[in-house]
């Protein structure tokens, strides 16, 4: 049995499965399976009808997702999490689970370029405004926000600047206005439980560090089940007024029976149903054994980066080293109330030479990989000014926070020595 008090490292283990009731395995079966077969006519009218919860098609729902969905939830504090092929599904789903045309979304400039762009220019063509504010000032969010303002979103510790996000105090505006704050909380599993401070939601790309290995795309939403739909109902006409494409249903009433997860359940039944950005059964399988040791990994990821940090700062060919382990005043403040345990993964540094410096340290690595993806089990390393960042402009990259110089480090599991052996050798060679 796992109780909600059992510690991260248990409920990451076991929260969601005990055994297969088929055949008394003790790992999570994959549910190779696109359908399930109905007990009879009536049951499968109650299944469609929502009268019984039970498995349909997998574009909505699957076996083996639910264990990935349970544990993820129990890791987080919330009352339900719905699983999605991607993090950029899980993110999308979140704004078009309240938004329609004509309304608006406040948001962090500081953002996953992914994010970035769905926000500003595909969203933006479907008619849902993003407005961008300055994270490190919580009232401008507030000063933001309208009477077609659906949601505040924000990542918990964006990169390249790696400024934690002040999450109390803008799920206390948004809490005052009726407004709930999603936050995208890859970077920061175990570290943050963003719901403790207060967020309605939580998001994750599982691709990052859930799976934790770089075999498989995923993401999922974690629903806190505190925010009150109801009493502010004008505000979310998706989850209060009547539904025509499900006979009228109303998702906030429908979903009492299952508790405090109209968000989740308007959700899988309607956005998985009809844009099915459906996980893979395999996927889910993957993640699941991430999941396993994400407190353990997370432990060791955080140790390492706080010592490669501590290299970089005192290396004579590395400056401005990034790293909320070696950040002071407000922003130091921030990253100590809404981090425990460890300050991230993710390391960034100016390296001495500019743009020509940075091309040569990446080519002169040896066992670290250059890729564009954070959260491996591996240390990876980008340039970003030549690779992610490069569409834009030099100004426009300043502003988000690269430089020509600009080397930014997802840092691993492996044995610290052999991170900075590498490190230092093509620092010296570049
Ligand atoms: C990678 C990432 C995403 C997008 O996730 P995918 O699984 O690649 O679609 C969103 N947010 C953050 C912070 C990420 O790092």
């Amino acid at each position: 049995m796992v109780l909600s008090s059992h510690h991260p490292e248990t409920l990451a283990v076991h929260a969601g499965f005990r055994t297969d009731p088929g055949s008394h395995g003790v790992t999570v079966p994959i549910h190779q399976t696109t359908s399930y077969q109905f007990d009879s006519t009536e049951h499968a009218a109650n299944l469609f009808a929502l009268k019984d919860l039970g498995n349909i098609y997998t574009r909505m729902m699957n076996p083996t997702w639910d264990v990935f969905e349970r544990r993820v939830a129990a890791l987080d504090g919330g009352a339900a999490a719905l699983a999605l092929a991607s993090g950029q599904a899980a993110s999308t789903y979140c704004v078009l689970n309240l938004c329609k045309a004509g309304d608006n979304i406040v948001t962090s400039t500081d953002l996953y370029g992914g994010t970035w762009n769905l926000f500003a220019n595909t969203l933006r063509q479907m008619g849902i405004e993003a407005r961008f504010v300055d994270p490190t000032d919580p009232e401008a969010f507030r000063r933001a926000v309208d009477d077609r303002t659906r949601l505040f979103y924000a990542e918990t510790l964006p990169n390249p600047k790696l400024n934690v996000f002040p999450i109390a105090e803008v799920a206390a505006i948004g809490r005052e206005l009726g407004i709930p704050l999603i936050m995208d909380n890859t970077a920061a599993p175990v570290l943050c439980r963003p719901l403790d401070h207060g967020a309605a939601v939580v998001m994750y790309s599982a691709t990052k560090y859930l799976g934790g290995h770089g075999t498989s795309i995923g993401g999922v939403v974690v629903d806190g089940g505190t925010f009150d739909w109801e009493a502010w109902g004008e505000r979310f006409p998706t989850l209060n007024q009547p539904d025509d494409s499900y006979h009228g249903a109303v998702w906030s009433q429908a979903a009492k029976p299952l508790g405090p997860v109209a968000f989740l359940l308007r959700m899988r039944v309607v956005l998985l149903r009809d844009i099915g950005a459906a996980l893979s059964p395999f996927n889910a399988f993957q993640i699941i054994q991430g999941l396993e040791t994400l407190p353990l990994r997370m432990r060791q990821h955080c140790e390492n980066a706080t010592i490669v940090s501590r290299f970089l700062r005192d290396h004579p060919k590395a400056a401005r080293v990034i790293h909320p382990s070696l950040q002071d005043g407000e922003a130091r403040r921030r990253a100590d109330s809404v981090l425990k345990g460890g300050y991230g993964a993710l390391v960034g540094f100016e390296i001495d030479g500019g743009a020509d410096a940075g091309r040569r340290f990446i080519e002169a690595l040896k066992m670290i990989y250059h890729v564009a993806n954070i959260g491996d089990a591996r240390t990876l390393a980008i340039h970003p000014a030549t690779t992610t960042h490069s569409q834009l402009s030099p100004e426009d990259q300043l502003a988000s926070g690269v430089s020509p110089g600009y080397v930014r480090l997802s840092i691993g599991i492996e044995h610290p020595d052999d991170i900075i052996a590498d490190l230092s050798q093509a620092l010296e060679t570049s």
